[in-house]
């Protein structure tokens, strides 16, 4: 297996120190809704993670979480709500979208706040060792000590001070001289320290938790190419200085930035697409194949069209998957589909590469189909590849018919619903109570009833149509229990 290391500039054969694949990923700043641009930072390591679980190797994954920081202040003042307040919020909604878009948990999410002993202790250390000086309450990093730094960024010391424009102050010893520990401002938030109250810097977080959390030197490092400088320099910087150990991380993966037309997207261009608003109109499925349609090193583009592709893709896929299986015939071997999606991930997870060779298999299960083969053992292959490497639920969109009679036919397909999918029989069970609701307001002529029923129930993920036979629902994403039962509430609908 090869990956592209931003710290050589080159491909190289994956060779982790030890038994276990050690992964640091950098989190978020919660003071937002999660955008795109974090969606697809995280779904790719995300699937980096899963392909090397599917290699058989063991992993760590550990993403902080910086939950004390310039922009949480700011926000939490202009709302005059308290920064831990304003930060469990997005906290709390930035898991619901990771939870959305099907992204396995970190083993360990370390938050600043809860991190100030270990965060302390690093920033003691390198004081020791000459590293680091104390001034006006702050704590710096004396970048000129250390003779590797830019070795990531590939750039010297007097190229990012022009490039960067370093800010000088009284304080520093040297303009490109980062802050370790903050000092804190009247009215901020702020720990004790051996240097007074303050807060920890950005920087420190993450080597002080990637210490913590998975020992002196990691495996992989990932985050979004925006972060290579500065902060992966000065993590570099500070954990190699801290620990004398070299390298700090083995492998350094940045993944390219989403932009939007000719720009990047960022909250002061105003051209933020949220995860929810995506997920409001797309399925977990079509934004994950979007993001995996291209290189993960690439930019990538923002585009309606191109999501509107990835729902289709997604029910090309879904098509193949759930296709009866005509049986008895010779069966049709997918091996050599498996094995080139191996090969596309073990170059440097070429996604768009293995993603093609799904739907390579998909057409291959369809024309296999047609002509009488059993197709059964090739549609395991396709679910496990994209389940279990891409993260692909394949349970969106699934549809289920309502014979307007109402009666047994009703509920076969909800049994053939939960056992193909995540739908809960619990949901299943409100849905359908739903169904029969607006199929009665339909029989009494209560068309305004009807359509409430069926405008809820969209905001929810799913969507009806009235065919001949009766209703066909659609699940776009599987709503829980609780919502549902708020609805059959609101609505006065017994279950
Ligand atoms: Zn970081």
């Amino acid at each position: 297996m090869k990956l592209y290391n931003t710290l050589s500039g080159k491909k190289e054969e994956f060779a982790p120190h030890g038994d276990e694949v050690k992964i640091y990923v950098c989190g978020v700043t919660p003071y937002d809704d999660a955008h795109i641009g974090h969606a697809m930072s995280y779904v790719i390591f995300d699937v980096i993670r899963r392909y090397l679980k599917f290699r058989d190797f063991k992993v760590k994954y550990v993403q902080n979480v910086t939950d004390i920081d310039d922009k949480i202040i700011d926000r939490a003042n202009q709302r005059d709500i308290p920064p831990a307040e304003l930060a469990k919020k997005y906290t709390d909604s930035y898991f619901e979208d990771m939870d959305a878009l099907n992204i396995e948990p970190a083993d360990v999410y370390p938050r600043a706040t809860g991190e100030i002993p270990k965060i302390i202790e690093v920033i003691q250390g390198l004081i020791d060792k000459g590293f680091a000086y104390p001034a006006g309450g702050s704590v710096y990093f004396r970048v000129r000590k250390d003779p590797d730094y830019g070795k990531l960024s590939h750039r010297s010391l007097d190229d990012m001070m022009s490039a960067e424009g370093a800010m000088g102050s009284e304080e520093k010893e040297d303009p490109m001289d980062f802050a370790l520990w903050k000092a804190s401002k009247p009215g901020e938030p702020f720990w004790e320290s051996p240097w007074g109250e303050g807060r920890p810097g950005w920087h420190i977080e993450c080597s002080a938790m990637s210490l913590k959390y998975l020992g002196e030197q990691i495996d992989i490092h990932g985050g979004g190419q925006d972060l290579i400088f500065p902060h992966h320099e000065n993590e570099i910087a500070q954990s190699e200085s801290f620990t004398g150990k070299k390298p700090f991380a083995k492998y350094w993966l940045h993944n390219g930035l989403l932009q939007f037309g000719e720009d990047k997207m960022s909250k002061s261009l105003g051209n933020l697409v949220t995860i929810k608003q995506a997920l409001a109109k797309y399925s977990p499925d079509a934004i994950r194949i979007f993001i995996l349609n291209s290189h993960y090193r690439s930019p990538l583009k923002y585009s309606e069209e191109g999501f509107e592709a990835a729902e289709k893709a997604v029910e090309r896929l879904l098509r193949a998957v759930s296709r009866d299986d005509p049986g008895g015939g010779e069966a049709f071997d997918a091996e050599s589909y498996r094995k080139q999606f191996i090969e596309a991930m073990d170059d440097d997870f070429n996604t768009a590469r293995a993603l093609g060779i799904l739907f390579e298999l998909a057409s291959a299960i369809n024309q296999a189909g047609d002509a009488g083969l059993s197709i059964s053992n090739a549609q395991r292959t396709l679910t496990s590849l994209g389940q279990e490497v891409l993260g692909l639920k394949f349970q969106t969109r699934f549809k289920v018919s309502y014979a307007t009679s109402r009666t047994v036919s009703t509920e076969a397909s909800h049994v053939a619903a939960t056992s193909r999918t995540a739908i809960t029989e619990e949901v299943a069970a409100r849905v359908k109570r739903l169904v029969e609701e607006r199929l009665n307001c339909r029989e009494e002529k209560n068309w305004q009833r009807a359509d409430e029923i069926r405008k809820k129930l969209a905001e929810l993920g799913v969507t009806l149509e009235d065919v001949k036979t009766g209703t066909d629902v659609t699940y776009k994403s599987v709503p829980s229990e609780e919502s549902l039962d708020s609805l059959l509430k609101e609505l006065g609908i017994t279950l």
